[in-house]
């Protein structure tokens, strides 16, 4: 199982990523957008992260929705709301938890890309951060029927995310910023759906 210790090593680590691959996401948010996400990304989990020591020795369901309106009210692009309403939402299914077996992580994840598509509209395809969301939670649930390890369910769930960002690169955007460019949005791997892929390597890494 996933411990609240590795709950918060895993928000920490997403502070060290998206510092590190600020420059990076940002250059992607060029090709299609406003050039901003990895700044937005940067600055939220900044956030996030200097609020952690505070909250760490609370439950797993606190730690996340808290983690949720720090995005929320320090992200101002399109990011902030999807992935704020991503930890508010997947807070609501681990409240008073200390720990999560796969099962109850595969909720927590399902239930949070589940308030990422109802607040952003989008279907898959669209080239968004959902179109890596949905294979991860498909990745989740079928580590979960077969039983395996957490550990192995994520590394298999990063692997999907991974496959899952690339494959943005052939979709025309049809949700966000991106959608303006119409065809000429296509070539270009989606910047939000790169930020979830770190996200989900970030848990697996945590869940050594
Ligand atoms: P902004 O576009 O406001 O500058 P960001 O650059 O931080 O915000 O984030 C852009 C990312 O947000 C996109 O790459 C995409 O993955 C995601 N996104 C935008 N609109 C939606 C939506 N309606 N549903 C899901 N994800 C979206
Ligand atoms: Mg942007
Ligand atoms: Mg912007």
């Amino acid at each position: 199982s996933l411990n609240r210790t590795q709950i918060v090593n895993w928000l920490y680590r997403c502070g060290d990523i998206f510092t590190k691959e600020s420059d990076f996401l940002t250059g992607l948010d060029k090709e299609i957008g406003d050039a901003d996400h990895g700044m937005n990304m940067h600055r939220g989990f900044s956030k996030v992260v200097e609020k952690l020591p505070s909250i760490a020795d609370k439950d797993i369901g606190f730690i996340l929705k808290n983690t949720g309106m720090t995005l929320l009210s320090n992200v101002g692009g399109a990011s902030g709301p999807l992935l704020g309403t991503f930890f508010i939402r997947a807070a609501t299914v681990t409240q008073a938890h200390q720990s999560l077996t796969l099962e109850e992580l595969c909720e927590m994840i399902r239930e949070g890309a589940e308030g990422v598509l109802s607040r952003g509209k989008a279907e898959p395809g669209d080239k968004t951060m959902c179109d890596v969301w949905l294979p991860v939670v498909d990745s989740l649930r079928q580590s979960s029927e077969q039983h395996l390890s957490v550990t192995a369910a994520l590394d298999a769930a990063s692997e999907r995310a991974e496959a899952a960002a690339r494959a943005t690169i052939t979709m025309q955007a049809r949700k966000g910023r991106a959608s303006y460019l119409g065809e000429r949005s296509i070539g270009h791997q989606d910047p939000g759906a790169t930020s979830v892929m770190f996200m989900i390597q970030m848990l697996a890494a945590a869940a050594k």
